[in-house]
């Protein structure tokens, strides 16, 4: 359980509001293995995958989403916009039978990167719950 515990280290640091490592994401200045992009949406793989299929979904322009916990009715187009991207992905991965999808909002859910990001997982069985 030692991920686990470091998971929940990661977590421990609140919503900043600072840059994170998925805006260089976003402008390439770091590799990512994109699965999905268009204009407002962007999907890659997480670098430590939980399952075959782990991928994030994020919207390119972070526009004071950095939690779910902070979404505003002003929100409401970009949130359907990545929880359709999140289809996308599972087509493209071919895990349309079963995947699930994660939003893991705010310390005491693990949240680690403050730009709002969908998982999305699966190519195995699914267990729940979840911890
Ligand atoms: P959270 O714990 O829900 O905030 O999820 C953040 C995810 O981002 C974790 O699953 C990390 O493995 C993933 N992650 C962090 N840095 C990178 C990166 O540079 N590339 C891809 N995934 C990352």
């Amino acid at each position: 359980h030692d991920e686990q515990a470091a998971a929940k280290a990661a977590a421990a640091t609140a919503d900043s509001g600072a840059p994170t490592i998925f805006d260089k994401i976003i402008n390439k200045e770091i590799p990512s293995s994109i699965v999905y992009e268009d204009e407002k949406v962007l999907a890659f793989r997480d670098i430590n995958p939980q399952a075959p299929v782990h991928v994030l979904v994020i919207p390119k322009l972070r526009n004071g989403l950095t939690e779910l916990a902070k979404a505003e009715g002003r929100h409401g187009e970009i949130l359907g916009q990545l929880l359709y991207a999140a289809k996308i992905v599972a087509e493209k991965e071919g895990i349309l039978d079963g995947f699930r999808v994660v939003i893991n909002s705010g310390p005491t859910a693990c949240q680690s990167v403050y730009h709002l990001h969908l998982h999305v997982l699966g190519g195995r069985q699914m267990n729940w719950p979840p911890g």
